[in-house]
């Protein structure tokens, strides 16, 4: 059995490939969290890896106490992610933390030589060009888990060397706030951004599905992973998420990769790339759906997909900005001290800014270190 590192473990991505990895002949080496220590132990007491870590330092010394019985060996805060994302021996890390948080993790993964499947979309937005960099030195894969990326990976495989994509087309469910004019957005609450069409994700990345601000930051985790300029990836807006993606060609081949909307799928094919296994979802039948239903995307309700266009053809810190503050807007608008509409609005306005280009991956943190404190309203 190969070794997993799983970072996030208690998460809607993080439980979901605890599920899938006993079958993918993975055993679990190593598993982080954030705080909360009564979901983790459990798990811990279910899958006794050797290392466990959490990022809060007075949770992980709860945390020890608790386990005292157990042969784990617990570690804690941001030094603590990264040594179990530098374990030499693990054979793959699968970063599924929210957030920032899961950049030092991510290279210390990659530094050390080992293959990363990657949910932790922020990361790749904020810090792309310098986590590619790192995936190129050192040799490594990186595995999409994002459902869509995921999806393009797949209609990829086998595709000639050399200039034969024309275009990524992304889908986009279209969130809880399909059709809504910009007036309606004006009222809704956190309690109706949380309740998504389709899928059953961890609070920001719901909210993020809402305001589209998810497919912007997808447009821009597709632009590293696959290295396909801003005006070569398109969104289409598919309420069933039954078609993941899709790959145009040349010669105008359209490849799509579709099935029920099911995220133990990509985190499987991510787990056991090259090889597809069997799995315990449930099958597609077209037959059964019918008909598949397709729009445009609405960019005047919805404007936060186009402040991530720019800020990817801007390039530089803009992405990061962007980010660290849909992060910071998200976190206020789940705590009732945010209207929604200021999420796209706060994060246009960091495209105003005159930004330094990072150099380096610790510029990348000072430039979302900044950014959020500029958040207050
Ligand atoms: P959740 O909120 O459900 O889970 C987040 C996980 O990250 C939890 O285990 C949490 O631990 C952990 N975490 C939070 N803060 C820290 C920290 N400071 N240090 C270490 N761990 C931390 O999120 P999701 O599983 O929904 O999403 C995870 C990532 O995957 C996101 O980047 C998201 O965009 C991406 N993704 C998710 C999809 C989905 O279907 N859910 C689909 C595609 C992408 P704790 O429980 O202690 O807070
Ligand atoms: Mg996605």
């Amino acid at each position: 059995m190969k070794n997993l590192v799983l970072l996030g473990a208690t998460g809607s991505i993080g439980t979901q490939t605890l599920e899938v990895a006993e079958e993918a002949g993975y055993r679990l080496l190593a598993m982080a969290v954030g705080s909360r220590i009564d979901a983790f132990e459990e798990q811990l007491r279910r899958f006794r890896p050797a290392f466990a870590a959490v990022y809060d330092e007075k949770a992980a010394a709860d945390l020890k106490v608790r386990i005292a019985d157990l042969p784990i060996k617990v570690l804690s805060g941001m030094d603590g992610l990264c040594t179990l994302a530098a374990l030499p021996k693990a054979d793959l890390v699968l970063n599924a933390v929210v957030g920032m948080v899961g950049l030092l993790p991510t290279m210390a993964a990659i530094g050390a030589g080992h293959d990363v499947a990657l949910a932790n979309k922020e990361t790749l937005v904020a810090g792309g060009a310098f986590v590619m960099d790192a995936v190129r030195k050192n040799g490594v894969r990186l595995l999409p888990v994002d459902s869509e990326h995921s999806a393009v990976f797949q209609c990829l495989q086998g595709k000639p060397e050399k200039g034969r994509v024309r275009r990524l087309i992304l889908t986009a469910s279209g969130g809880p706030f399909f059709g809504y004019t910009k007036e309606k957005l004006e009222t809704v609450t956190p309690q109706m951004a949380l309740k998504h069409p389709n899928w059953s994700m961890g609070a920001k990345i719901t909210v993020d599905s809402a305001s589209m601000m998810n497919k912007g930051l997808e447009i821009i985790e597709a632009r590293w992973l696959f290295d396909m300029p801003e005006d070569r990836i398109d969104v289409v807006v598919h309420r069933e998420s039954v078609v993941h993606s899709l790959v145009e060609y040349d010669d105008g081949a359209v490849l799509a990769q579709l099935g029920e909307p099911d995220m133990r799928v990509p985190i499987q094919y991510a787990l056991t790339y090259p090889d597809r296994l069997p799995s315990p979802v449930k099958r597609l039948s077209l037959a059964d759906w019918g008909r598949l239903t397709f729009f445009a995307p609405d960019d005047a309700a919805f404007p936060a997909m186009q402040v991530c266009r720019e800020a990817l053809r801007r390039g530089g810190a803009y992405p990061a900005a962007v980010n660290a503050v849909n992060e910071r807007a998200v976190a206020l608008f789940l705590a009732g001290k945010l209207p929604f509409s200021r999420i796209p609005a706060l994060a246009e306005e960091t495209l105003a800014k005159t930004l330094p280009t990072p150099s380096s991956v610790e510029d990348i943190l000072e430039i979302d270190r900044c950014m959020r404190s500029e958040v207050t309203k």
